[in-house]
């Protein structure tokens, strides 16, 4: 396992703690950014205009809270209704320098846009958050995230090359060429999602013999799933290779590829790393209403960009639900606010008002190794409210017809015990889940018999 004491560049921004950040950064950048958008974009002309709000008044930082939220699917309307990029902050003057998409809530994908300074912020917060999770120069990293219109893959290449790296531009597929890639270049790390670590470790196994440890990965740096927070997840992953596990990647295209990363010290959660690009507020998922940002606070996040130019968002509900974990000093020299992703409102199921996220159901399956592969499906029928939904779970091993019953009941019993919720338990054979190389699905919602939608 590589050594946790490699040299840190801590970022002036990143030894001021929040509250210092939003009296200084936010408090200056927002009023500016709300003014020029407002100017520049016909959507947030006619959506702020409606509660009275013009750019020749600024608008302090304290009265944001009158402004309404911004929805994915009003941003998605918006580019329906004025194609392609929609009427959200596209002055003439601004050239664009860069067009990915982003998943939507219906299948359709979202397009985002960015300016040159945009690409320039993003990568520098990315930088931020990389070199945070353990990335220095002299690292070598095996980028395996999509490169096809996707963020993940060329906005997160260029973060980890301004965090001095080496970066070896894989993208998605190919398993077999990845790996004979990785045995001819010996890149010092991989970035990828977590899942996508068993599929590395079958085709390994089947196509070349090989055992984990043999590609010599000193670090993994992941985003795109949660789970790693959780000791059983990361542990497994780093015996079975052998190599230091980071949350490295956490963010949104539409908003900011990256500005979430935790860093050598793991003492919970993410640090902020957007500072001066992002301003953070929490709202109860339900109700929209605000909460302070405070130690052990949980609310949806809110995101208001401070300086993006093309396609700048103003409360924008990001749809995922954070928990604060700290807002002073870690170890590691920064201050900066510490957060812990509980999961998407929509991949949330409330089941007897208890609310059930995927990750805390991969957790547990974590610690259970020796029969349980760790692959699982919630599956939710009908509308709310959810009484007992149905728990596809993978098995490890073959079972027999005598032994499931208490390999079920021992499920049942933790989701109740560390939980509290009680599934109906459906096993399933080894392998019966296709390992997938990108995000994958925990929560299947069967809205009528016989329909299903994937959340
Ligand atoms: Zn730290």
């Amino acid at each position: 396992v590589a050594p946790a004491s490699s040299p840190q560049v801590v970022e002036q921004v990143e030894r001021l703690t929040h509250d210092e950040v939003v009296a200084t950064l936010d408090a200056q950048l927002l009023p500016r950014q709300v003014a020029t958008v407002l100017r520049r974009s016909a959507f947030y002309r006619e959506k702020l205009g409606a509660v009275g709000l013009t750019p020749d008044e600024p608008l302090g930082l304290e009265e944001l809270g009158r402004l309404p939220f911004t929805t994915k699917e009003e941003v998605l309307a918006d580019q329906v209704a004025h194609p392609p990029f929609g009427r959200l902050a596209l002055g003439d003057d601004l050239a664009l320098s860069r067009v990915h998409v982003t998943s939507g809530t219906t299948g359709r994908q979202l397009l985002v846009v960015l300016t040159a300074r945009d690409v320039q912020e993003t990568a520098a917060a990315g930088a931020r958050a990389f070199r945070c999770a353990g990335v220095v120069p002299g690292d070598s990293v095996v980028h395996c995230l999509s490169y096809c219109l996707w963020a993940g893959g060329v906005t997160d290449h260029l973060s980890l090359e301004a965090a001095g790296a080496t970066v070896i531009p894989f993208g998605v597929g190919n398993t077999k060429k990845l790996i004979e890639t990785i045995r001819l270049v010996r890149p010092t790390a991989i970035s990828c999602t977590p899942s996508y670590m068993s599929r590395l470790q079958v085709v390994l196994r089947e196509e070349f013999g090989l055992s984990p440890r043999d590609l010599g990965l000193q670090k993994a740096l992941f985003g795109g799933e949660g789970g790693l927070q959780d000791p059983a997840v990361r542990g497994a992953i780093e015996s079975t290779w052998g190599l230091r596990a980071m949350d490295a990647n956490y963010g949104m295209a539409d908003v900011l590829s990256i500005f979430g990363a935790e860093c050598a010290e793991r003492r919970g959660g993410l640090h902020f790393h957007g500072q001066g690009l992002l301003h953070v507020e929490l709202i109860a998922p339900d109700t929209g209403a605000g909460r302070p940002c405070v130690a052990g606070a949980e609310g949806e996040l809110v995101l208001t960009n401070l300086s993006r130019q093309a396609q700048p968002l103003i409360r924008y509900r990001t749809g995922d639900v954070v928990r604060v974990v700290a807002t002073g000093g870690c170890e590691c020299g920064r201050r900066s606010l510490r957060f812990a992703v509980a999961g998407r409102s929509d991949q949330m199921v409330v089941v007897r008002g208890v609310n059930v996220f995927p990750g805390a159901i991969a957790s547990l399956l974590a610690e259970q190794r020796a029969d349980f592969s760790g692959e699982f499906e919630l599956v939710v029928e009908g509308p709310p409210p959810v009484e007992r939904p149905l728990l596809r779970v993978e098995l490890a091993r073959p079972a027999g017809p005598a032994e499931q019953p208490a390999l079920a009941a021992r499920v049942v019993a933790l989701c109740r015990e560390r939980i509290g919720f009680t599934p109906r338990i459906e096993l399933l054979a080894p392998g019966a889940f296709p390992r997938t190389e990108g995000k994958t699905r925990r929560v299947r919602r069967i809205a009528a018999a016989g329909t299903g939608s994937q959340a």
